[in-house]
Protein backbone atom coordinates (compact mmCIF):
# COMPACT_ATOMS: atom_id res chain seq x y z
CA UNK A 1 0.00 0.00 0.00
CA UNK A 2 1.12 3.20 -0.89
CA UNK A 3 0.26 6.89 0.16
CA UNK A 4 0.69 9.71 -2.40
CA UNK A 5 -0.36 13.75 -1.66
CA UNK A 6 -2.29 15.64 -4.47
CA UNK A 7 -4.82 18.23 -4.61
CA UNK A 8 -8.19 17.36 -4.73
CA UNK A 9 -9.93 19.40 -7.84
CA UNK A 10 -13.26 17.44 -7.39
CA UNK A 11 -14.36 16.15 -3.97
CA UNK A 12 -15.37 12.92 -3.14
CA UNK A 13 -14.15 9.04 -2.67
CA UNK A 14 -13.30 7.80 -5.85
CA UNK A 15 -12.19 3.36 -5.82
CA UNK A 16 -11.68 1.27 -8.73
CA UNK A 17 -9.28 -0.11 -11.10
CA UNK A 18 -6.31 2.14 -12.95
CA UNK A 19 -6.36 3.09 -16.20
CA UNK A 20 -4.89 4.88 -18.52
CA UNK A 21 -6.52 7.00 -20.94
CA UNK A 22 -4.85 6.11 -24.36
CA UNK A 23 -4.60 9.02 -27.32
CA UNK A 24 -4.44 8.49 -30.93
CA UNK A 25 -0.37 9.04 -30.27
CA UNK A 26 0.12 6.25 -27.66
CA UNK A 27 -1.84 4.13 -30.18
CA UNK A 28 1.45 4.32 -32.60
CA UNK A 29 3.74 4.35 -30.15
CA UNK A 30 2.13 0.71 -28.98
CA UNK A 31 1.29 -0.87 -32.22
CA UNK A 32 4.98 0.09 -33.43
CA UNK A 33 6.64 -1.93 -30.64
CA UNK A 34 4.23 -5.30 -31.42
CA UNK A 35 4.16 -5.04 -34.96
CA UNK A 36 5.44 -8.37 -36.73
CA UNK A 37 4.56 -12.07 -35.23
CA UNK A 38 7.61 -14.69 -35.35
CA UNK A 39 6.35 -17.01 -37.37
CA UNK A 40 3.57 -18.19 -40.13
CA UNK A 41 1.62 -20.70 -37.52
CA UNK A 42 1.04 -17.72 -35.03
CA UNK A 43 -1.35 -16.49 -38.30
CA UNK A 44 -4.72 -18.24 -37.06
CA UNK A 45 -4.23 -17.13 -33.69
CA UNK A 46 -4.28 -13.62 -34.65
CA UNK A 47 -6.86 -14.26 -37.06
CA UNK A 48 -9.35 -15.80 -34.09
CA UNK A 49 -8.29 -12.42 -32.00
CA UNK A 50 -8.83 -9.98 -34.55
CA UNK A 51 -12.57 -11.49 -35.02
CA UNK A 52 -12.97 -11.73 -31.11
CA UNK A 53 -11.93 -8.28 -30.65
CA UNK A 54 -13.96 -6.81 -33.21
CA UNK A 55 -16.80 -8.71 -32.29
CA UNK A 56 -16.59 -7.43 -28.60
CA UNK A 57 -16.62 -3.53 -30.16
CA UNK A 58 -19.51 -4.39 -32.49
CA UNK A 59 -21.55 -5.27 -28.91
CA UNK A 60 -19.96 -2.02 -27.49
CA UNK A 61 -21.68 -0.08 -30.04
CA UNK A 62 -24.97 -1.87 -29.65
CA UNK A 63 -25.35 -1.45 -26.51
CA UNK A 64 -24.48 1.97 -26.87
CA UNK A 65 -27.10 2.42 -29.50
CA UNK A 66 -30.19 1.18 -26.59
CA UNK A 67 -28.61 3.88 -24.51
CA UNK A 68 -29.33 7.10 -25.94
CA UNK A 69 -32.19 7.83 -28.91
CA UNK A 70 -29.97 10.67 -30.20
CA UNK A 71 -27.41 9.00 -30.62
CA UNK A 72 -28.43 5.73 -32.02
CA UNK A 73 -27.74 6.27 -35.63
CA UNK A 74 -24.26 7.10 -34.72
CA UNK A 75 -23.47 3.93 -32.81
CA UNK A 76 -25.28 2.01 -35.52
CA UNK A 77 -23.12 3.16 -38.29
CA UNK A 78 -20.06 2.49 -36.19
CA UNK A 79 -20.97 -0.80 -34.67
CA UNK A 80 -21.12 -2.16 -38.46
CA UNK A 81 -17.63 -0.36 -39.26
CA UNK A 82 -16.25 -2.73 -36.30
CA UNK A 83 -17.13 -5.84 -38.90
CA UNK A 84 -16.68 -3.86 -42.21
CA UNK A 85 -16.07 -6.95 -44.97
CA UNK A 86 -13.31 -4.82 -46.78
CA UNK A 87 -12.07 -3.83 -43.37
CA UNK A 88 -11.80 -7.41 -42.16
CA UNK A 89 -10.39 -8.84 -45.35
CA UNK A 90 -7.42 -6.35 -45.51
CA UNK A 91 -6.37 -6.80 -42.05
CA UNK A 92 -6.54 -11.06 -42.81
CA UNK A 93 -4.52 -10.32 -45.79
CA UNK A 94 -1.93 -8.16 -43.84
CA UNK A 95 -1.50 -10.93 -40.76
CA UNK A 96 -1.41 -13.53 -43.59
CA UNK A 97 1.06 -11.67 -46.46
CA UNK A 98 3.24 -9.69 -44.02
CA UNK A 99 2.85 -11.94 -40.70
CA UNK A 100 1.64 -8.44 -39.10
CA UNK A 101 0.49 -8.91 -36.02
CA UNK A 102 -3.29 -8.21 -35.58
CA UNK A 103 -3.12 -5.56 -33.80
CA UNK A 104 -0.41 -3.86 -35.97
CA UNK A 105 -2.48 -5.19 -38.67
CA UNK A 106 -5.70 -3.35 -37.74
CA UNK A 107 -3.72 -0.08 -37.53
CA UNK A 108 -1.64 -0.57 -41.22
CA UNK A 109 -4.79 -1.15 -42.98
CA UNK A 110 -7.10 1.43 -40.98
CA UNK A 111 -4.50 4.02 -41.33
CA UNK A 112 -4.04 3.81 -45.37
CA UNK A 113 -8.07 3.76 -45.68
CA UNK A 114 -8.09 6.65 -43.70
CA UNK A 115 -5.09 8.25 -45.96
CA UNK A 116 -7.27 7.87 -49.20
CA UNK A 117 -10.27 9.14 -47.35
CA UNK A 118 -8.94 12.25 -45.51
CA UNK A 119 -7.53 14.13 -48.64
CA UNK A 120 -11.07 14.06 -50.55
CA UNK A 121 -12.53 17.59 -50.53
CA UNK A 122 -16.24 16.21 -48.41
CA UNK A 123 -16.73 16.99 -44.87
CA UNK A 124 -18.91 13.67 -44.56
CA UNK A 125 -16.42 11.20 -46.22
CA UNK A 126 -13.46 12.96 -43.93
CA UNK A 127 -15.81 11.79 -40.93
CA UNK A 128 -16.40 8.62 -41.76
CA UNK A 129 -12.37 8.67 -41.62
CA UNK A 130 -12.35 9.36 -38.26
CA UNK A 131 -14.80 6.83 -37.67
CA UNK A 132 -12.38 4.28 -38.74
CA UNK A 133 -10.34 5.87 -36.45
CA UNK A 134 -12.10 5.08 -33.49
CA UNK A 135 -12.90 1.87 -34.10
CA UNK A 136 -9.93 0.36 -35.64
CA UNK A 137 -8.15 2.19 -32.07
CA UNK A 138 -10.93 0.04 -29.88
CA UNK A 139 -9.83 -3.28 -32.02
CA UNK A 140 -6.50 -2.45 -31.39
CA UNK A 141 -6.62 -1.75 -27.77
CA UNK A 142 -9.14 -4.74 -27.55
CA UNK A 143 -6.27 -6.92 -28.96
CA UNK A 144 -3.62 -6.18 -26.69
CA UNK A 145 -6.38 -6.96 -23.93
CA UNK A 146 -7.26 -10.15 -25.06
CA UNK A 147 -3.48 -10.83 -25.43
CA UNK A 148 -2.13 -9.33 -22.39
CA UNK A 149 -4.69 -11.21 -20.21
CA UNK A 150 -5.22 -14.43 -20.90
CA UNK A 151 -7.89 -14.76 -18.30
CA UNK A 152 -11.04 -12.75 -19.86
CA UNK A 153 -13.01 -12.88 -16.64
CA UNK A 154 -10.25 -11.79 -14.48
CA UNK A 155 -10.63 -8.85 -12.68
CA UNK A 156 -7.76 -6.91 -13.52
CA UNK A 157 -8.87 -7.22 -17.30
CA UNK A 158 -9.61 -3.84 -18.20
CA UNK A 159 -12.56 -3.69 -20.85
CA UNK A 160 -12.26 -1.31 -23.06
CA UNK A 161 -15.54 0.85 -22.47
CA UNK A 162 -14.93 0.40 -18.75
CA UNK A 163 -17.38 -2.23 -16.97
CA UNK A 164 -15.28 -2.36 -14.01
CA UNK A 165 -15.28 0.81 -12.22
CA UNK A 166 -12.04 2.34 -12.88
CA UNK A 167 -10.22 5.99 -12.11
CA UNK A 168 -8.65 7.57 -15.57
CA UNK A 169 -4.99 8.47 -15.39
CA UNK A 170 -4.37 11.43 -17.10
CA UNK A 171 -1.87 14.17 -18.02
CA UNK A 172 -3.71 17.00 -18.66
CA UNK A 173 -7.58 16.69 -17.80
CA UNK A 174 -9.74 18.43 -20.80
CA UNK A 175 -13.35 18.60 -20.96
CA UNK A 176 -13.42 15.91 -23.51
CA UNK A 177 -12.10 13.21 -21.83
CA UNK A 178 -15.09 12.70 -19.14
CA UNK A 179 -17.62 13.47 -21.75
CA UNK A 180 -16.16 10.38 -23.64
CA UNK A 181 -15.68 8.33 -20.88
CA UNK A 182 -19.51 8.02 -20.34
CA UNK A 183 -19.35 5.08 -18.45
CA UNK A 184 -21.03 5.19 -14.94
CA UNK A 185 -17.88 3.48 -14.10
CA UNK A 186 -15.67 6.41 -14.13
CA UNK A 187 -14.77 7.18 -10.53
CA UNK A 188 -12.62 9.30 -10.55
CA UNK A 189 -9.60 11.10 -12.32
CA UNK A 190 -5.49 10.93 -11.76
CA UNK A 191 -4.15 14.42 -13.32
CA UNK A 192 -0.95 15.76 -13.60
CA UNK A 193 -2.30 18.59 -14.41
CA UNK A 194 -6.12 20.09 -13.76
CA UNK A 195 -6.19 23.83 -12.95
CA UNK A 196 -9.16 24.42 -10.32
CA UNK A 197 -10.94 26.76 -12.06
CA UNK A 198 -10.59 24.82 -15.79
CA UNK A 199 -13.44 23.72 -17.06
CA UNK A 200 -12.38 20.17 -17.07
CA UNK A 201 -12.75 20.43 -13.40
CA UNK A 202 -16.16 21.96 -13.27
CA UNK A 203 -17.38 19.68 -15.50
CA UNK A 204 -15.83 16.86 -12.80
CA UNK A 205 -17.95 18.72 -10.07
CA UNK A 206 -21.56 18.59 -11.75
CA UNK A 207 -20.84 14.61 -12.76
CA UNK A 208 -19.76 13.94 -9.45
CA UNK A 209 -16.53 12.93 -10.45
CA UNK A 210 -13.51 12.84 -7.72
CA UNK A 211 -10.54 14.59 -9.66
CA UNK A 212 -6.89 14.58 -8.05
CA UNK A 213 -4.18 16.60 -9.12
CA UNK A 214 -0.22 17.10 -9.10
CA UNK A 215 0.27 13.67 -9.28
CA UNK A 216 3.24 11.98 -10.97
CA UNK A 217 1.46 9.96 -12.80
CA UNK A 218 4.44 8.08 -14.49
CA UNK A 219 4.62 6.41 -11.51
CA UNK A 220 1.59 4.82 -11.67
CA UNK A 221 1.05 1.12 -13.21
CA UNK A 222 -2.37 0.22 -14.85
CA UNK A 223 -4.86 -2.44 -13.03
CA UNK A 224 -3.39 -1.49 -9.73
CA UNK A 225 -5.83 -0.83 -7.55
CA UNK A 226 -6.21 3.01 -6.23
CA UNK A 227 -8.68 4.96 -3.89
CA UNK A 228 -8.86 8.88 -4.09
CA UNK A 229 -9.61 10.39 -0.78
CA UNK A 230 -10.60 14.34 -0.81
CA UNK A 231 -10.70 14.65 3.17
CA UNK A 232 -6.24 13.80 3.17
CA UNK A 233 -5.71 14.95 -0.89
CA UNK A 234 -4.27 11.32 -1.02
CA UNK A 235 -3.88 8.56 -3.72
CA UNK A 236 -4.18 5.81 -1.75
CA UNK A 237 -2.27 2.76 -4.08
CA UNK A 238 -3.20 -1.28 -3.71
CA UNK A 239 -4.66 -0.65 -0.50
CA UNK A 240 -4.88 -3.32 1.95
CA UNK A 241 -8.43 -4.76 3.23
CA UNK A 242 -8.97 -3.02 5.90
CA UNK A 243 -8.02 0.50 4.20
CA UNK A 244 -10.32 -0.39 1.73
CA UNK A 245 -13.25 -1.30 3.60
CA UNK A 246 -12.78 1.78 5.95
CA UNK A 247 -13.02 3.85 2.76
CA UNK A 248 -16.05 1.43 1.65
CA UNK A 249 -17.60 2.69 4.95
CA UNK A 250 -17.55 6.14 4.31
CA UNK A 251 -18.65 5.81 1.04
CA UNK A 252 -21.63 4.36 2.47
CA UNK A 253 -21.98 7.31 4.94
CA UNK A 254 -21.54 10.18 2.77
CA UNK A 255 -24.32 8.24 0.34
CA UNK A 256 -26.62 8.43 3.56
CA UNK A 257 -25.59 11.92 4.41
CA UNK A 258 -26.73 13.07 0.95
CA UNK A 259 -29.69 10.97 1.71
CA UNK A 260 -30.39 13.22 4.53
CA UNK A 261 -30.30 16.53 3.08
CA UNK A 262 -33.84 15.58 0.72
CA UNK A 263 -35.62 17.42 3.03
CA UNK A 264 -34.46 20.46 2.16
CA UNK A 265 -35.80 19.11 -1.69
CA UNK A 266 -39.11 20.93 -1.75
CA UNK A 267 -38.65 23.84 0.52
CA UNK A 268 -38.21 27.58 -0.79
CA UNK A 269 -34.44 29.13 0.05
CA UNK A 270 -35.75 31.72 2.32
CA UNK A 271 -32.70 34.18 3.88
CA UNK A 272 -32.38 35.19 6.87
CA UNK A 273 -33.54 38.95 5.37
CA UNK A 274 -36.55 37.35 4.23
CA UNK A 275 -35.23 37.13 0.77
CA UNK A 276 -36.18 34.58 -1.07
CA UNK A 277 -33.04 33.22 -3.55
CA UNK A 278 -33.18 30.82 -6.25
CA UNK A 279 -31.25 27.36 -6.26
CA UNK A 280 -30.89 26.79 -9.43
CA UNK A 281 -28.21 24.00 -11.45
CA UNK A 282 -25.26 24.07 -13.72
CA UNK A 283 -25.91 21.98 -16.56
CA UNK A 284 -24.12 20.61 -19.40
CA UNK A 285 -26.10 17.97 -20.94
CA UNK A 286 -29.25 15.99 -20.37
CA UNK A 287 -28.06 13.57 -17.88
CA UNK A 288 -27.29 16.80 -15.38
CA UNK A 289 -30.68 17.88 -16.28
CA UNK A 290 -31.58 14.65 -14.87
CA UNK A 291 -30.05 15.33 -11.63
CA UNK A 292 -30.70 18.95 -10.81
CA UNK A 293 -34.59 17.70 -10.91
CA UNK A 294 -33.85 14.86 -8.44
CA UNK A 295 -31.86 17.32 -6.33
CA UNK A 296 -34.66 19.93 -6.39
CA UNK A 297 -33.30 22.54 -8.65
CA UNK A 298 -35.70 25.83 -9.07
CA UNK A 299 -34.37 25.92 -12.60
CA UNK A 300 -31.30 25.94 -14.36
CA UNK A 301 -29.41 28.99 -14.46
CA UNK A 302 -26.83 28.20 -16.98
CA UNK A 303 -26.36 25.58 -19.78
CA UNK A 304 -23.18 24.88 -21.62
CA UNK A 305 -24.20 24.27 -25.09
CA UNK A 306 -20.64 24.39 -26.16
CA UNK A 307 -19.99 21.24 -24.28
CA UNK A 308 -22.86 18.96 -25.39
CA UNK A 309 -21.46 19.90 -28.92
CA UNK A 310 -17.95 19.61 -28.31
CA UNK A 311 -16.75 16.75 -29.90
CA UNK A 312 -18.07 17.74 -33.17
CA UNK A 313 -16.30 18.77 -35.99
CA UNK A 314 -19.10 20.16 -38.31
CA UNK A 315 -21.52 22.43 -36.74
CA UNK A 316 -24.78 20.47 -35.52
CA UNK A 317 -27.77 21.37 -37.58
CA UNK A 318 -30.69 23.37 -36.51
CA UNK A 319 -32.89 20.22 -36.16
CA UNK A 320 -29.99 18.18 -34.15
CA UNK A 321 -30.25 21.49 -31.54
CA UNK A 322 -33.55 21.53 -31.07
CA UNK A 323 -33.87 17.86 -30.11
CA UNK A 324 -31.77 18.86 -27.07
CA UNK A 325 -33.10 21.90 -26.34
CA UNK A 326 -36.57 20.77 -26.50
CA UNK A 327 -35.69 17.85 -24.56
CA UNK A 328 -34.68 19.81 -21.77
CA UNK A 329 -37.02 22.37 -21.88
CA UNK A 330 -40.11 19.35 -21.52
CA UNK A 331 -37.54 17.55 -18.36
CA UNK A 332 -37.96 21.04 -16.72
CA UNK A 333 -41.53 21.59 -17.26
CA UNK A 334 -42.33 24.86 -16.40
CA UNK A 335 -39.23 25.57 -14.62
CA UNK A 336 -36.59 28.24 -16.05
CA UNK A 337 -34.02 26.78 -18.51
CA UNK A 338 -31.73 29.65 -19.29
CA UNK A 339 -29.52 28.20 -22.62
CA UNK A 340 -26.07 29.89 -23.03
CA UNK A 341 -25.38 29.86 -26.41
CA UNK A 342 -21.69 28.19 -27.38
CA UNK A 343 -19.12 30.06 -25.17
CA UNK A 344 -16.37 28.46 -27.75
CA UNK A 345 -12.80 28.68 -27.20
CA UNK A 346 -9.72 29.06 -24.82
CA UNK A 347 -10.10 25.23 -23.22
CA UNK A 348 -13.54 24.68 -25.22
CA UNK A 349 -12.53 24.89 -28.51
CA UNK A 350 -15.88 24.07 -31.06
CA UNK A 351 -13.74 22.41 -33.88
CA UNK A 352 -17.16 24.11 -35.92
CA UNK A 353 -16.12 27.60 -35.00
CA UNK A 354 -13.42 29.45 -36.22
CA UNK A 355 -11.69 33.20 -35.54
CA UNK A 356 -10.00 34.78 -38.60
CA UNK A 357 -7.80 38.12 -37.69
CA UNK A 358 -9.04 39.72 -40.81
CA UNK A 359 -5.25 41.55 -41.41
CA UNK A 360 -3.47 38.26 -41.99
CA UNK A 361 -6.31 35.55 -42.64
CA UNK A 362 -4.54 33.42 -39.53
CA UNK A 363 -6.47 31.74 -37.44
CA UNK A 364 -6.71 33.46 -34.06
CA UNK A 365 -7.13 31.22 -30.68
CA UNK A 366 -7.92 33.31 -28.20
CA UNK A 367 -11.32 35.14 -28.92
CA UNK A 368 -14.48 33.20 -26.87
CA UNK A 369 -17.72 33.87 -26.58
CA UNK A 370 -20.08 36.38 -28.15
CA UNK A 371 -16.93 37.68 -30.20
CA UNK A 372 -16.47 34.10 -32.22
CA UNK A 373 -20.07 34.11 -32.73
CA UNK A 374 -20.48 37.24 -34.69
CA UNK A 375 -17.93 36.19 -36.66
CA UNK A 376 -19.75 32.78 -37.27
CA UNK A 377 -22.79 34.76 -37.96
CA UNK A 378 -24.60 31.38 -39.90
CA UNK A 379 -23.83 29.35 -37.01
CA UNK A 380 -24.99 31.99 -34.86
CA UNK A 381 -28.07 32.10 -36.37
CA UNK A 382 -28.87 28.48 -36.62
CA UNK A 383 -28.14 28.23 -32.92
CA UNK A 384 -30.87 30.71 -32.31
CA UNK A 385 -33.38 29.81 -34.17
CA UNK A 386 -32.94 26.56 -32.44
CA UNK A 387 -33.72 28.06 -29.04
CA UNK A 388 -36.64 30.23 -29.94
CA UNK A 389 -38.37 27.12 -31.32
CA UNK A 390 -37.30 24.70 -28.63
CA UNK A 391 -39.28 27.89 -26.34
CA UNK A 392 -42.19 26.41 -27.52
CA UNK A 393 -42.28 23.10 -25.05
CA UNK A 394 -41.09 25.71 -21.81
CA UNK A 395 -39.95 28.12 -20.13
CA UNK A 396 -36.35 28.60 -21.96
CA UNK A 397 -34.11 32.14 -22.06
CA UNK A 398 -31.11 32.49 -23.86
CA UNK A 399 -28.22 33.83 -22.38
CA UNK A 400 -24.73 35.38 -23.87
CA UNK A 401 -21.39 34.61 -23.15
CA UNK A 402 -18.70 37.01 -22.62
CA UNK A 403 -20.09 40.60 -23.60
CA UNK A 404 -18.14 43.19 -23.02
CA UNK A 405 -19.62 46.30 -24.80
CA UNK A 406 -22.63 47.52 -26.02
CA UNK A 407 -21.98 47.30 -29.38
CA UNK A 408 -21.68 43.54 -29.16
CA UNK A 409 -24.85 43.50 -27.27
CA UNK A 410 -26.57 45.63 -30.22
CA UNK A 411 -25.83 43.39 -32.66
CA UNK A 412 -26.60 40.59 -30.95
CA UNK A 413 -30.28 41.86 -30.82
CA UNK A 414 -29.96 42.89 -34.47
CA UNK A 415 -29.64 39.50 -35.25
CA UNK A 416 -32.14 38.00 -32.80
CA UNK A 417 -34.68 40.28 -34.63
CA UNK A 418 -33.67 39.26 -38.03
CA UNK A 419 -33.79 35.50 -36.81
CA UNK A 420 -37.43 36.27 -35.35
CA UNK A 421 -38.22 37.84 -38.55
CA UNK A 422 -37.00 34.80 -40.41
CA UNK A 423 -39.03 32.22 -38.82
CA UNK A 424 -42.09 33.97 -39.18
CA UNK A 425 -41.89 34.25 -43.05
CA UNK A 426 -41.20 30.55 -42.73
CA UNK A 427 -44.21 30.25 -40.89
CA UNK A 428 -42.34 28.22 -38.21
CA UNK A 429 -43.46 28.55 -34.43
CA UNK A 430 -41.23 29.97 -32.04
CA UNK A 431 -41.49 31.73 -28.45
CA UNK A 432 -40.40 35.26 -27.44
CA UNK A 433 -38.02 34.75 -24.52
CA UNK A 434 -35.95 36.46 -21.96
CA UNK A 435 -32.67 37.90 -22.78
CA UNK A 436 -29.50 37.90 -20.53
CA UNK A 437 -26.17 38.19 -20.60
CA UNK A 438 -22.97 37.52 -18.71
CA UNK A 439 -21.05 39.74 -16.66
CA UNK A 440 -17.55 37.85 -16.82
CA UNK A 441 -15.76 40.85 -17.53
CA UNK A 442 -13.82 43.74 -15.80
CA UNK A 443 -15.08 46.20 -18.60
CA UNK A 444 -19.19 44.20 -18.71
CA UNK A 445 -18.88 45.61 -14.36
CA UNK A 446 -18.09 48.77 -15.50
CA UNK A 447 -20.74 49.15 -18.20
CA UNK A 448 -23.43 47.49 -16.23
CA UNK A 449 -25.40 49.90 -16.12
CA UNK A 450 -25.62 50.75 -19.93
CA UNK A 451 -25.44 46.73 -20.74
CA UNK A 452 -28.75 45.99 -18.49
CA UNK A 453 -30.25 48.84 -20.18
CA UNK A 454 -32.62 46.13 -22.59
CA UNK A 455 -32.04 42.92 -21.24
CA UNK A 456 -34.25 40.92 -18.55
CA UNK A 457 -31.08 39.10 -16.89
CA UNK A 458 -27.11 38.75 -15.86
CA UNK A 459 -25.77 36.23 -14.68
CA UNK A 460 -22.16 36.95 -13.24
CA UNK A 461 -19.17 34.15 -14.18
CA UNK A 462 -16.82 34.67 -11.44
CA UNK A 463 -14.80 31.78 -13.10
CA UNK A 464 -13.95 34.28 -15.63
CA UNK A 465 -14.54 37.12 -13.99
CA UNK A 466 -11.66 36.41 -11.92
CA UNK A 467 -9.51 35.62 -14.48
CA UNK A 468 -9.68 38.29 -16.22
CA UNK A 469 -9.12 40.71 -13.16
CA UNK A 470 -6.67 39.18 -11.26
CA UNK A 471 -4.84 37.88 -13.60
CA UNK A 472 -5.34 33.89 -12.64
CA UNK A 473 -4.82 32.01 -15.88
CA UNK A 474 -7.67 29.08 -15.73
CA UNK A 475 -6.11 26.97 -17.86
CA UNK A 476 -2.69 26.95 -16.37
CA UNK A 477 -1.51 24.09 -13.11
CA UNK A 478 -1.68 26.70 -10.34
CA UNK A 479 -4.18 27.12 -8.17
CA UNK A 480 -7.01 30.25 -8.36
CA UNK A 481 -6.28 31.22 -4.70
CA UNK A 482 -7.12 34.90 -3.78
CA UNK A 483 -6.54 37.15 -0.84
CA UNK A 484 -8.39 39.34 1.08
CA UNK A 485 -8.11 42.13 -0.35
CA UNK A 486 -8.98 40.46 -3.87
CA UNK A 487 -11.97 38.87 -2.49
CA UNK A 488 -13.30 42.27 -1.47
CA UNK A 489 -12.33 43.61 -5.00
CA UNK A 490 -14.55 40.75 -6.38
CA UNK A 491 -17.35 41.40 -4.19
CA UNK A 492 -17.54 45.14 -4.83
CA UNK A 493 -17.85 43.89 -8.51
CA UNK A 494 -20.37 41.78 -7.84
CA UNK A 495 -22.57 44.60 -6.06
CA UNK A 496 -21.89 47.22 -8.36
CA UNK A 497 -23.42 44.67 -11.66
CA UNK A 498 -26.45 43.79 -8.79
CA UNK A 499 -26.77 47.89 -8.24
CA UNK A 500 -26.91 48.79 -11.68
CA UNK A 501 -28.71 46.32 -12.93
CA UNK A 502 -31.89 46.27 -10.27
CA UNK A 503 -32.02 49.65 -11.37
CA UNK A 504 -32.73 48.55 -14.65
CA UNK A 505 -35.15 45.72 -13.21
CA UNK A 506 -32.71 43.11 -14.08
CA UNK A 507 -32.91 39.84 -12.01
CA UNK A 508 -29.04 38.94 -10.91
CA UNK A 509 -27.82 35.19 -10.98
CA UNK A 510 -24.01 34.18 -10.19
CA UNK A 511 -23.21 31.03 -11.69
CA UNK A 512 -19.46 31.00 -11.55
CA UNK A 513 -18.12 28.48 -9.45
CA UNK A 514 -17.71 30.67 -5.41
CA UNK A 515 -21.77 30.24 -5.82
CA UNK A 516 -21.41 27.22 -4.48
CA UNK A 517 -18.48 28.06 -1.94
CA UNK A 518 -20.49 27.72 1.18
CA UNK A 519 -18.07 30.26 2.46
CA UNK A 520 -19.46 33.16 0.40
CA UNK A 521 -23.10 32.50 0.73
CA UNK A 522 -23.79 35.84 2.76
CA UNK A 523 -21.64 37.59 1.18
CA UNK A 524 -23.69 37.61 -2.47
CA UNK A 525 -27.10 37.66 -0.47
CA UNK A 526 -25.99 40.77 0.92
CA UNK A 527 -24.47 41.70 -2.44
CA UNK A 528 -28.07 41.40 -3.69
CA UNK A 529 -28.23 38.60 -6.00
CA UNK A 530 -31.21 37.05 -6.97
CA UNK A 531 -30.06 33.40 -7.16
CA UNK A 532 -27.14 31.37 -6.92
CA UNK A 533 -26.19 28.38 -9.54
CA UNK A 534 -24.42 25.68 -8.94
CA UNK A 535 -23.75 22.03 -9.49
CA UNK A 536 -26.28 19.92 -9.59
CA UNK A 537 -24.89 17.76 -6.29
CA UNK A 538 -24.77 21.29 -4.26
CA UNK A 539 -27.86 22.34 -4.44
CA UNK A 540 -29.42 21.07 -1.17
CA UNK A 541 -26.14 21.74 0.95
CA UNK A 542 -26.86 25.56 -0.54
CA UNK A 543 -29.95 25.39 0.22
CA UNK A 544 -29.65 24.28 3.94
CA UNK A 545 -26.97 26.70 4.38
CA UNK A 546 -29.42 29.83 2.92
CA UNK A 547 -31.95 28.88 5.19
CA UNK A 548 -29.89 28.33 8.25
C1 LIG B 1 -17.84 31.71 -15.46
O1 LIG B 1 -16.98 32.23 -16.16
O2 LIG B 1 -17.91 31.90 -14.21
C2 LIG B 1 -18.85 30.81 -16.05
C3 LIG B 1 -19.83 30.32 -15.33
O3 LIG B 1 -18.69 30.46 -17.35
P1 LIG B 1 -17.68 29.30 -17.80
O4 LIG B 1 -17.13 28.65 -16.57
O5 LIG B 1 -18.43 28.35 -18.64
O6 LIG B 1 -16.63 30.04 -18.56
MG1 LIG C 1 -17.20 32.12 -18.31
Amino acid sequence: MEKINGRIISSGIGMGILKTLYRAMDIEKIVMNRANTSDAKDVQVEFDIFEKASNIIKNYYISLCKKDEQTTDIFEALSQLATDEELAENVQLSIKKKLYTAEYAVYFVSRNLMKTLEVLDDEYIRQRARDIEEVADKIILKIIDIKDNVNMENPNNIALNNDLAHILIVDKLIPEMLINDNGEQLKGVIASICPDNSHAAIIARIKNIPVISGINIDKLTENDYAIIDDRDSTLIINPDEVTRSYYERRLRDSEKAIKDLTKYKDIAAIAKSGKYIKVCANVSGLDDIKAAIKNGADGIGLFRTEIVFMNRESAPTEEEQLLVYSEAAKLMRDKPLVIRVYDGGMDKPLKFIKSLDKVNSKEIIDERGIKLLLQNEKIFKAQLRAIYRAAVYGNISVMFPMVSYKEELDKTQEIIKNVKGELELENISYKDIKIGIMIETPSAVELSATLTRDIDFVSIGTNDLIQYTFSKDRTDGTQTYLDDKEYEKLFGMIKTTTDNAHKNNCKVSVCGELAGDLKFTDKFIEAGVDELSVSPSKILLLRKQIIS
